[in-house]
């Protein structure tokens, strides 16, 4: 497949090889990342969909370059104003594309402009596309100045129109009078039905707001999610698992169906890991430190019938004082890894198992050898390719004390 961004819409770094090789490459940067410890490196799941499995895109207005008619897509590399258009992108659905095309066609009947990041002129700043993989709704927002004259009731009715897969279930209008170059979560109006849309993982639902983190790749978050399941030592649950748990190996914890007292979900974002670890353990307490991302935890804990959760929004480094009860940790932290402020106190808690979920490994492995010291041997890494054609990969490693 082609496409006249690559190289310079930063969207993919891997496009004009097969998907099997990619994997191979990726394996070698995982081995390279982990260091000594890529000898504990087992299956690397490739994702079940290595194309247009984008859940979220955020998309700027702009212009082409030399083309200075109005466009919108992803910001090219070292470019200020100048976006690709992504009709023929690999990452994004169908519907995704047919949305695109459709706001850019009708703004360029208008006489409205591209935001202009150093004069601040114009009024088109972006537009936000979020849906769920398995429950085909999709949620759109257009952020644009408070200064936009054209009325958007056509635009809403016309998207309502169009012919898509999945449904639109939400239009939202931010109005952004900032300089920064940023979506903003402040003067918002919803123009057509909800402020969110509902998202399957793993057998339960999730209600996803605009701005709520969750992973961008659903299908890949599913297999992200058995491995941290299995780990954990829960059962999987829904269908596809099932269908995956049988097709493997049967593997250590994988068929424990004992009840562990306390398990710890850090870095929680909106409780996926914790809901879904949840039939496990007798309470599983998430930490998080923004606060919408609890109350759509709790909110979500309370639509599954789970009542085994508790959520706090705080900071992990803060919260590790009053844990010492926990028997399973599971870890999720952001790219950088672990603070070392709560490196330290997590090494020092007495937990019987730790799950270390790396969206960076790099960052995993240079952690590892404090929770070594404090204890822990390393049982296993097993990885998840959850952004295909881009250099990213996820590592999930399973740590126990040397005691247990
Ligand atoms: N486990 C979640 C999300 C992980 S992303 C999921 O799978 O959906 C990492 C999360 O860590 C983000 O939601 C971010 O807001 C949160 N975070 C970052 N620094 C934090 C800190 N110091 N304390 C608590 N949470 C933090």
């Amino acid at each position: 497949m082609s496409c006249k961004h690559f190289g310079r819409c930063g969207g993919c770094t891997y496009l004009d090889i097969p998907y099997e090789e990619e994997l191979t490459i990726k394996k070698g940067h995982l081995d390279e990342a982990l260091g000594e410890y890529a000898r504990y490196l087992g299956i690397l799941h490739p994702a079940p969909h290595p194309e247009a499995y984008r859940n979220k895109m955020e998309l700027a207005f702009g212009d082409e370059g030399k083309d200075v008619c109005l466009a919108l897509g992803m910001r090219k590399k070292r470019s200020m104003y100048e976006v690709a258009t992504p009709t023929n992108c690999i990452l994004i659905c169908q519907d995704f594309k047919k949305l695109i095309t459709h706001v850019l066609k009708f703004f360029r009947a208008t006489d409205e402009k591209f935001f202009h990041r150093k004069l601040h002129t114009g009024t088109l700043r972006h537009l936000t596309l979020r849906r769920g993989e398995f429950t085909g709704e999709i949620l759109l927002m257009l952020s644009t100045t408070s200064t936009l004259q054209t009325s958007l009731t056509p635009l809403v009715t016309s998207l309502l129109a169009l012919p898509l897969e999945g449904k639109i279930v939400g239009i939202l209008h931010a109005k952004n009078d900032g300089v920064a170059d940023a979506v903003k979560n402040e003067n918002i109006t919803l123009l057509h039905g909800r402020d969110y849309y509902n998202e399957k993982i793993c057998g339960l639902s999730f209600k996803v707001s605009m701005f709520s983190f969750f992973q961008t790749n659903s299908r890949g978050a599913e297999v992200l999610y058995d491995v941290v399941r299995k780990f954990a030592g829960a059962l999987p649950k829904s269908a596809a698992s099932e269908a995956r748990a049988l097709s493997r190996p049967h593997e250590l914890f994988e068929k424990s169906s004992a009840k562990t007292d306390i398990g710890l979900d850090l870095y929680c974002g909106t409780g996926t890991i914790a809901q879904i670890v949840s039939p496990s353990f007798k309470k599983v307490i998430g930490v998080e430190i923004i606060e919408d991302a609890i109350l759509a935890a709790r909110e979500n804990a309370e639509l599954n019938n789970i009542q085994n959760c508790e959520f706090h929004a705080c900071d992990v480094a803060e919260i590790l004082n009053s844990t010492e009860g926990a028997d399973v940790i599971i870890v999720d932290p952001p790219r950088n890894g672990l603070h070392p402020k709560a490196l330290e106190k997590l090494a020092a808690l007495p937990a019987e198992r730790l799950i270390y979920v790396a969206c960076k490994p790099k960052s995993f492995a240079r952690d590892l050898p404090t929770l070594l010291a404090a204890g822990y041997t390393l049982q296993k890494i097993e990885a998840v390719d959850m952004f295909p054609r881009t250099p990213h990969v996820e590592a999930v490693a399973l740590l126990r004390r040397v005691d247990t």
